[in-house]
């Protein structure tokens, strides 16, 4: 094992990862022996020389080394990267069941860092975001191809943090053939198109799936308490993937708002697709297939001006959704995101109506739970509404957080009753 690159510690600086979190700041690093390559295997010692985990060497990266394990007797090689990969595969078979889309793995979570899998069908969508994995890849495309029986990979990776890292660009199809322009995916009872290609993400808030469940349980739970299907407005609903779950359960309206003509078209779309609106340019009543009577209204319009302009106009609603883009991207625009999502918090509250729900949402990771509720709570107060805390939501299962890092857990959203 002599022969293994290390990389040394300053003193003190083994705390995070005697805690198991599993990356190594440049910062932390006193020096590194045996001119390891990018992505080569290194052992991470302290200031005394003692293990303290194996990991993979980003020498370009502001994170050092990303830990593959802290036990000294893994042997990590490409039988060790393939029991990775089939334990992730494997921990989310049971949710395969319920839809085509499921994250197969998720960086840090699954043990591989750096590395995003997401399944669509017969289509992995890949996000190779460390040194480590790319110095890995054949292999590691290999095992996901053979567990999964897909033949196809096309890889989403973010130019920009590839750029960070010093790391070539990838992109398009690795291994099969292209992705459809569209891609139909099904969850629950309801069907989405995907863009592969060009989506938010790797097409999809796949994230999002329990909770657009949780929706599709609150509709008929508001429709039996208030003698009446709810009027349910969607912010920010991207394609529609909240607005369909709400439809589909029975919603008597759904107003989605979006910014982005690409995403409420697809969203349209998606309506149709359900056999919840008839194609566009026909009438409704030419729709023989339509399940119900829903009310869809679909606004290309800025939220934060909607919001006002609902409210002149008087609209109410039983049930919101406020599902933003990341409003702070680092620590430095905390203060400006959480006035963004005070004012659209606000903005919501004083469009419902008494006993309706408001789910909120924030995905940036600067903003934690407790942060993200004083601001939802500080809207509640200027809107002079009362609220419960009906449920704490996040990200499904596929999305594990692992307990020695936190910084996984992006997604948090509040479900609030208004009284
Ligand atoms: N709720 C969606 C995901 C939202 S992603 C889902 O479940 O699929 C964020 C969306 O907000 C994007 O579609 C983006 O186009 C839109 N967006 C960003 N800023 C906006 C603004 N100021 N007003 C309206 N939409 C906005």
């Amino acid at each position: 094992m002599s022969a293994i690159a290390a990389v040394l510690l300053k003193p003190g600086k083994e705390r995070s990862l005697a805690r198991r979190h599993p990356w190594v700041y440049a910062s932390a690093v006193a020096d590194v022996s045996g001119a390891p390559a990018s992505g080569a295997l290194v052992a991470v010692r302290d200031s005394q020389r003692r293990f303290l985990a194996w990991a993979a060497y980003s020498p370009a990266s502001m994170i050092r080394a990303r830990c593959w394990s802290f036990d000294e007797h893994d042997r990590i090689d490409s039988d060790w990267l393939v029991s990775r990969i089939e334990a992730a595969v494997a921990r989310r078979e049971e949710l395969q069941q319920v839809t085509t889309a499921v994250r197969l793995v998720f960086g840090e979570a699954d043990g591989l860092p750096g590395l995003v899998v997401d399944r669509y069908g017969d289509f992995l969508v890949t996000q190779l975001h460390a040194a480590g994995i790319d110095a890995h890849r054949q292999v590691l495309l290999d095992a996901l191809c053979r567990s999964t029986a897909c033949e196809n990979v096309f890889d989403r990776s973010d130019p920009a943090l590839r750029a960070r890292e010093h790391l070539a660009q990838v992109g398009g199809v690795l291994r099969g053939a292209a992705p459809p322009k569209h891609l139909c995916i099904s969850e629950h009872d309801a069907r989405y198109w995907v863009d592969l290609r060009h989506g938010h993400k790797t097409g999809f808030y796949i994230d999002q799936r329990d909770n657009r469940r949780l929706v599709g349980n609150l509709v008929p739970q508001l429709r039996a308490r208030q003698a009446r299907a709810p009027r349910v407005l969607n912010c920010f609903c991207y394609t529609g993937g909240f607005a369909i779950a709400a439809a589909l359960a029975g919603a008597q309206a759904v107003t989605s708002v979006d910014s982005s003509a690409d995403a409420v078209e697809l969203a349209r779309s998606n309506a149709t697709l359900n056999a919840l609106e008839p194609p566009a340019g026909r009438a409704a009543a030419s729709a023989p297939g339509a399940l119900s009577a829903v009310q869809f209204d679909w606004l290309c319009a800025d939220v934060f001006e909607q919001l006002r302009m609902l409210r002149t106009e008087g609209r109410r609603f039983e049930l919101i959704v406020l599902d933003p883009p990341k409003f702070a991207t680092n620590q430095h625009q905390v203060e400006r995101a959480a006035r963004a999502y005070k004012d659209i918090n606000l903005g919501a509250l004083r469009l419902l109506e008494r006993g309706g729900m408001l789910m909120t949402f924030s995905c940036s990771g600067a903003v934690n739970a407790d942060l993200f509720q004083k601001i939802v709570a500080g809207a509640a107060v200027d809107a002079g509404t009362d609220c419960f805390v009906r449920a704490r939501l996040g990200a499904g299962a596929d999305h594990p957080t692992l307990l020695t890092h936190p910084e996984g857990e992006y997604l948090k959203g509040l479900l609030l009753e208004r009284t």
